[in-house]
């Protein structure tokens, strides 16, 4: 049994389907006229998937030195010994470092080549492999050159996630608790497969309003302006997802402090993390003003510092955060 999300775009939708053992779809899921697939994973994914047509299986390396163009390059140029054409297709199996490769090769492998991932961690599954952002890092930062394109299909197999490492676990479930708050209310009750699929479906019906991050899609960056400030100071033994916990109590205590939400709104959050084992302090030797320094650098702070903060109307953007009110929010979280 599996679940089916469509992804809605302009022109096109294209079926997520949720559910343990969905990678055993993949022959099913690609188009017929392909003729041949290029899959591209990693020697640390413990999972295979049959395309169920001659294929060629390459490996990249782990972690974010991966996500780099002389990676894209040396996969590109085995592709094409291979004799991979615009008739043929990649397959990503693996999680965000994967199919953020896979789906940037798809996206310029001869101006454009059928995509389909099957992702097998858990914030893969509920956050990159759905949207169409592909892409990979520049020694001068994260994500600098990409592409959207959106994948024909993906597969979310939640049988892979037996295998995935505790910590890579709890990574994911920092996205998943970013979810209880754009409309996921009640995830943590259910079990993994419909958390997984909800999760989907909310990422999808962002998408669908704004494929290409025009105004609010932004919301998706719920809890991200602290994350990616504790992420850049670097040298804390934090995860993103568990970075991301952390900016999720920062929000709350910002959004209180500025009288958008109340007391029952803020102790929900800290409710969300403790159900999954989630960080709510900021570690140890960050101090407030390099914090706020680190706002300022923020790609999103183009006329002040901007969060997306919650409000009894919703998520929205908030551009030109006063900082006395960021100072005093962070007694919060310390
Ligand atoms: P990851 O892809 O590095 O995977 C974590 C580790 O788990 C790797 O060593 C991997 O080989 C291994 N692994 C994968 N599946 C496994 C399994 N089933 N069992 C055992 N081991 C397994 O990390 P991630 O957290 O999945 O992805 C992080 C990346 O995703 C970042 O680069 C981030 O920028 C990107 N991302 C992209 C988007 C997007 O919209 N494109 C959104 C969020 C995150």
């Amino acid at each position: 049994m599996h679940q089916v999300v469509n992804v809605e775009l302009a022109d096109r939708s294209y079926p997520v389907l949720v559910g343990a053992g969905v990678r055993s779809e993949l022959a099913a899921v690609l188009p017929d006229d392909v003729r041949r697939v290029a899959i591209i994973t990693q020697a640390n994914v413990p999972w295979d998937a049959d395309p169920g047509r001659d294929h060629i299986r390459l490996e990249i390396p782990d972690g974010e030195a991966a996500k780099s163009l002389s990676v894209v390059e040396n996969v590109c140029r085995q592709m094409a010994v291979a004799g991979i054409t615009r008739a043929d297709a990649v397959v990503a199996i693996g999680g965000g470092v994967v199919t953020d490769v896979a789906g940037f090769v798809a996206a310029v492998y001869h101006r454009g080549i059928r995509f389909v991932s099957v992702s097998t961690t858990l914030l893969g599954q509920v956050d990159a492999s759905v949207g169409g952002k592909t892409g990979v890092n520049l020694p001068e930062g994260k994500n600098l050159v990409g592409a959207f394109w959106q994948p024909t299909a993906v597969l979310c197999d939640t049988e892979t996630l037996s295998t995935l490492p505790p910590r890579e676990m709890q990574c994911g479930l920092g996205e998943v608790a970013k979810y209880h708050f754009l409309g996921g209310d009640g995830l943590d009750t259910v079990a993994l497969d419909d958390r997984v699929a909800a999760c989907v479906q909310i990422k999808a019906d962002v998408v669908a309003a704004d494929e290409r991050e025009g105004g609010h899609r932004a919301i998706l960056n719920y809890g991200h302006t602290l994350a990616h400030a504790i992420e850049t100071a670097g040298g804390y033994d934090l995860r993103h997802g568990e970075a991301v916990a952390i900016g999720l109590a920062y929000a709350a205590a910002v959004a209180h402090n500025l009288g958008r939400i109340g007391d029952a709104r803020v102790a929900e959050h800290h409710r969300v993390l403790a159900a999954y084992d989630l960080p709510s302090t900021l570690p140890k030797g960050l101090s407030d003003n390099e914090l706020l320094a680190l706002f300022a650098r923020d790609k999103k702070a183009i006329d002040g510092v901007t969060f997306v903060l919650d409000s009894v109307r919703g998520m929205e953007t908030v551009v030109g955060v006063d900082s006395d009110i960021l100072r005093a929010s962070f007694s919060a979280i310390r």
